[in-house]
């Protein structure tokens, strides 16, 4: 159903803005994977995306969605609404041997500033073949694109490639924000994480922020950003358009 959606051009992006938390204005935005299909529904990627892992055609999804996003971002900075595009990257299509001439080549095709593509890793891609990891890091950092870390906390957190690799953002997992203000383990573990962001001269996203209380807190702690229902859902790139113009400059 996968490759048939792909062929028949079912799959979209949708949008969620990353807002500062001192004075809301958009840092970035969060390209999200959306499939709604004739015969299943809409599908959620935490149901698709491990599959597409398990059969490799996450690297035909991972393609389709880094030039998509390249191409929407490529489009805002051509209308001098230049916004930071984030893309979830999956583990296997970082190992992919022509991972960074692709990345290369699409921004080049598009003619987009790279400063204006976050690659987002999670923890696993970073345990992985340490030498070839930081030397496939580094040459993403050399195109100039910047990369975070997602889901921070949830995989295996060697904490050592935190100073070694050219990582500029971490985002606290959703799954920490969700017990704040009340939950002490909750507590400790973000503002930790945040302590050490600071330390390391990291940013720091927090995801998955839906209410006043867990904003206030994070802000309390010196979070610079969240993202969340709070501030709006991902949305298709027209909606997300009529947003941005709203929020503060
Ligand atoms: P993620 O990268 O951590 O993305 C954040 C997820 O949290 C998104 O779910 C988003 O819609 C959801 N979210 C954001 N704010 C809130 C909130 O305030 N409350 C709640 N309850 N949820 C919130 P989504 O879009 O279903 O994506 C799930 C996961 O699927 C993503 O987690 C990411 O790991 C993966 N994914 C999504 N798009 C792509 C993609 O293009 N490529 C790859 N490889 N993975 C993707
Ligand atoms: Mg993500
Ligand atoms: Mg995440």
């Amino acid at each position: 159903a996968m490759r048939k959606a792909m062929e028949q051009g079912l799959f979209r992006l949708h949008y969620q803005p990353q807002v500062s938390l001192t004075n809301g204005a958009l840092i970035g935005v969060e390209a999200l994977i959306r499939w709604t299909d004739a015969e299943l529904g809409q599908m959620s990627p935490a149901q698709f995306i491990p599959l597409a892992e398990e059969s490799g055609f996450i690297i035909t999804i991972g393609t389709w969605v880094l030039e998509e996003a390249v191409r929407q971002a490529t489009l805002w900075q051509s209308r001098d609404t230049p916004v930071t595009v984030s893309i979830n990257v999956s583990a296997l299509q970082f190992q992919q041997a022509d991972f960074v001439e692709t990345v290369a080549a699409v921004l080049k095709a598009n003619g987009l500033q790279p400063r204006l593509l976050e690659l987002e890793l999670t923890e696993s891609i970073l345990i992985q073949d340490a030498h070839e990891t930081m030397n496939r890091l580094h040459a993403l950092a050399a195109l100039g694109v910047s990369m975070s870390i997602d889901d921070f906390g949830t995989g295996y957190s060697s904490l050592s490639y935190l100073k070694k690799f050219p990582i500029s953002r971490l985002k606290i997992d959703r799954s920490f924000v969700m017990g704040l203000p009340d939950d002490e383990g909750d507590r400790a573990i973000v503002s930790a994480t945040i302590g050490m962001a600071r330390g390391l001269k990291l940013n720091v996203v927090a995801e998955g922020v839906e209410t006043e209380a867990q904003r206030d807190y994070l802000a309390s702690l010196g979070c610079e950003s969240f993202q969340g229902f709070l501030c709006s859902p991902g949305l298709p790139a027209e909606q997300f358009e009529a947003l941005m113009a709203q929020l503060p400059k």
